[in-house]
């Protein structure tokens, strides 16, 4: 069993934010202390990743530095389906508490679960991210995460009733009560994903509402989908609500894996719970601190379902300087593209994400867009539908055509590919409760 390390901490349990402060020296201790308990515990109990660390002729004292990490074998999602529901469990399921699944675009969802000792360290680091945030007892939060088998719901309402808020745990959806709510209530703070968000500052539009003239949100933490830099430029500036990035993942725990603090300059992660390495996306080797990889991340304290060495798909790069606010924990860059979203097309690489910059360093678009790719005489067409504003709108023929070559240009100059721009009247591009849909891929029907 791993012991409950975060105890020892010269008895530093309150607030749970101090632990973002500790000296590093012993950050590293604390580290390499779990990931021997949790190499020794997975090897133990679970089947995949003993017949692994076989297969490499490896055992669990062979781990004596935080380095050794690497020596390791990496754990993926399929592994995840492949030992459905409970194969990567290494608890019995009498010590099982609460079950959470994902659903998977294909076939049947990954499940995961927690032991009590779990929940306790979820809950504190959503509160840690909350702290990180600004927000406090007393502010009234408006959790507008989708509850249920989905992490997002619950796993920040077990943080938000922790720093003690007062929680509106009303999920996603029926945006105009939404809206209401956020008034009738007196609402201070949200969570949610920030697509939804937008979604609700245009409803508020519609109804009159002025967020700034009359509610009282002020900050609100994002997450759940990559969201650019300029996404967040957007939130701020047309509903006045400082816009905080969450980022975390069901297969490790849920959200709370790292957040930002006030300086909103890439996000801590929650060191002393996850070991975070970022490597090459071909040869699987670290790379250097301040480039770009993907984010693997071994968890040094769940009980129920560790994972060692988990690939996230989530590309991101560790920030080299140390932050202005004196956290020690390390901070990854914002992501703002999974591998898993990458779309090729005509042998290029492309990202929502730079569609989406593209997108909003033009004016006049707001963030809906839905990118089509269909296939004609063997070739692949990339069409990026835009919803502009009502403004916008006009019967002068000649200005729309230049506001679809902006678009267009601004495309070809961040992705070096050609978009035929389609504009799109407001509110025609389906909004989404939870995460967005970006992609809409048609090759395999057109030809
Ligand atoms: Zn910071």
């Amino acid at each position: 069993m791993i012991p409950h390390l975060w105890n020892d901490l010269e008895g530093t349990f309150f607030p749970e934010s101090a632990l973002d402060y500790m000296p590093e020296s012993r950050l590293r201790e604390v580290q390499l202390q779990r990931l021997k308990a949790v190499t020794a515990l997975t090897y133990e109990k679970v089947k995949l990743f003993r017949e692994r660390m076989d297969a490499k002729g490896l055992k669990p004292a062979d781990v004596t530095t935080l380095a050794d990490v690497s020596k390791l074998p990496f754990m993926v999602k399929t592994d995840l389906r492949d030992t459905y529901p409970y194969g990567l469990f290494a608890v019995p399921m009498s010590d099982v508490v609460r079950l959470h699944a994902s659903s998977g675009t294909t076939g049947k969802p990954i499940v995961v679960g927690y032991t009590a000792q779990d929940m306790e360290v979820w809950k504190q680091v959503i509160m840690r991210t909350l702290y990180a945030a600004g927000y406090s007892r007393g502010d009234i939060v408006q959790n507008m995460y989708g509850y249920g088998l989905f992490t997002g719901g619950l796993g920040l309402h077990g943080g938000l009733e922790g720093i003690g808020a007062t929680v509106i745990p009303i999920s996603g959806g029926n945006s105009e009560r939404q809206i209401m709510v956020m008034k009738d209530f007196g609402v201070t703070a949200i969570c949610g994903t920030p697509s939804y968000f937008i979604h609700l500052i245009e409803t508020a539009q519609k109804m009159g509402i002025d967020f700034r003239r009359d509610l009282k949100v002020k900050r609100g933490v994002f997450g759940a989908e990559p969201w650019t830099d300029e996404m967040r430029k957007y939130i701020e500036s047309a509903s006045g609500v400082k816009a905080f990035d969450i980022y975390g993942l069901s297969e490790i725990i849920g959200p709370g894996v790292g957040a930002e603090c006030e300086c909103q300059d890439g996000l801590h992660i929650f060191e002393d719970h996850f070991l975070a390495e970022i490597v090459d996306t071909k040869t699987l080797e670290p790379v250097p601190d301040g480039t770009e990889g993907e984010l693997v991340i071994t968890t040094l304290s769940k009980q129920a379902m560790p994972v060692i060495r988990y690939r996230t798909r989530d590309i991101t790069a560790f920030e080299t300087s140390r932050c202005g606010c004196g956290r020690t924990c390390r901070r990854i860059r914002r992501i703002s593209r999974r591998s898993d979203d990458m779309f090729i097309i005509r042998g290029v690489n492309v990202f929502p994400s730079q569609i989406e910059t593209a997108l909003l360093k033009t004016e006049s678009s707001l963030p809906h867009y839905l990118i089509v790719l269909t296939r004609k005489g063997g070739l692949d067409q990339m069409e990026v539908r835009v919803e502009i504003t009502g403004e916008m709108l006009t019967d002068n023929v000649g200005a729309m055509e230049q506001l679809q070559k902006r678009f267009g240009k601004s495309i070809e100059q961040i992705t070096g590919l050609h978009a035929a721009i389609t504009l799109a009247q407001p509110g025609t591009i389906p909004r989404s409760e939870g995460k967005a849909k970006r992609l809409l891929d048609q090759r395999n029907l057109t030809n």
